[in-house]
């Protein structure tokens, strides 16, 4: 599959090989432009091989790239700009940077080329178009309410058990370049609220600021180097830790790699704090399935690749994608209209049922090498 040919071909335009027109390689196969931010979590290869194969099944070239998390060969600035420069008839964006970008809009909207932003929300500009996601805010509050259910303080319906606790807890946070670690932040505390104050959750080392819970660019490491820290600074008094709030699969395992360093464990069943998750990642769901990680949550990458080349083929047929929310994503310029999808939450229970059945997860993928 040759999801460059078309930069490669404009690489020709000035031999003289190929012409182009305004906008697309005169073969007849015009280019859309895929920016991801990273290779480093499954999740994105999922949503870059997915939006590929949709594309390219309506008869479009792809040109997707990975943006290393914006590491410096492969800036995603530089990148979209290339795309723009190559002629791609429209753009589809998951940004590392939600406010980097800007510029690179301002040339699209020049251009004529629609910005389609795709999970993460394209920020401080109003050049976006449409805005496919899933229901950020709910991600946050289900990662809440399945720590407060780990921890046995509401049951399986989300009604509080009684249970007044106190429990340790730590909380992390993804990046706050991105928009939708905000948002997660925002609905998880909002849950969470209620038990802080009136004492049912503590939190030992104070951190209950976002600016002290981020975990720069989602990194594992810096994940498990922070909760590391923390349980030498709060914990070496033998203060038991109960739950950590994690926002991400990838910040669960580097949390989980630190508590395992400090001796806790193995297992939830020994006494391992609960420790949420998201993705639904591999290495995640494994460390479910040996009652390591408490719970992830399921967002079907798929469908919601399906749901951008559905708003791009919109565009390209001179139409409007659907829209289901015109009032919650506001960018700081404008509120970009939105098309949201559900998640769920993943026990350990729910893995065959939700992951494999769905075919999202194979077995193979999930059992522990
Ligand atoms: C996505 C999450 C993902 C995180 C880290 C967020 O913007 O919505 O699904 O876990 O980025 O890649």
């Amino acid at each position: 599959m040759t999801r460059r040919v078309a930069a490669a071909a404009a690489a020709l335009v000035s031999t003289g090989v190929l012409a182009l027109s305004g906008c697309g390689v005169l073969d007849g196969t015009e280019t859309i432009g895929v920016a991801m931010p990273t290779e480093s979590s499954e999740r994105w290869i999922t949503d870059g091989e997915t939006l590929a194969d949709g594309l390219e099944g309506a008869g479009y070239e792809v040109d997707l790239r990975y943006a290393g998390d914006d590491i410096a060969q492969y800036r995603q600035a530089d990148q979209v700009q290339e795309m723009i420069d190559d002629g791609v008839e429209l753009l589809i964006v998951a940004a590392v940077d939600g406010a980097g970008l800007v510029d690179q809009l301002a040339a699209a909207e020049a251009a004529g080329i629609p910005v389609i932003a795709y999970d993460r929300l394209l920020l401080d500009s109003e050049h976006v178009d449409h805005y496919v996601t899933f229901d950020n805010y709910g991600v946050g509050v289900a990662q809440a309410q399945a720590l407060l259910r780990g921890l046995g303080v509401v049951d399986a319906d989300g009604a509080p058990t009684g249970d007044g606790g106190p429990y340790n807890i730590e909380l992390f946070a993804g990046s706050l370049d991105d928009n939708n670690a905000l948002i997660f932040w925002e609905g998880a505390m909002d849950t969470l609220r209620p038990y802080l104050d009136d004492g049912t959750l503590r939190v030992p080392s104070g951190q209950t600021e976002v600016a002290f819970a981020e975990t720069y660019r989602w990194s594992e490491d810096t994940a498990r180097d922070r909760m590391g820290s923390l349980l030498s600074q709060y914990y070496d008094d033998g203060t038991e830790l109960h739950g950590v709030l994690s926002p991400y699969d990838g910040i669960s395992r580097g949390v989980i790699a630190a508590l395992g360093l400090w001796g806790i464990g193995p297992t939830l069943d020994e006494g391992l704090p609960v420790v949420t998750g998201q993705d639904a990642e591999a290495g995640s769901v494994q460390l479910m399935r040996q009652d390591m990680q408490h719970s992830t949550i399921f967002k079907d990458t798929r469908v919601l690749a399906d749901r951008a080349v559905d708003a791009a083929l919109a565009y390209l047929d001179g139409g409007e994608p659907e829209v289901t929310d015109t009032t919650t994503y506001d960018n700081r310029v404008k509120v970009v209209p939105t098309y949201t999808l559900d998640i769920e939450t993943v026990y350990r229970r729910d893995i065959e049922e939700v992951l494999v059945a769905s075919g999202y997860l194979t077995e193979e993928e999930i059992s522990a090498g």
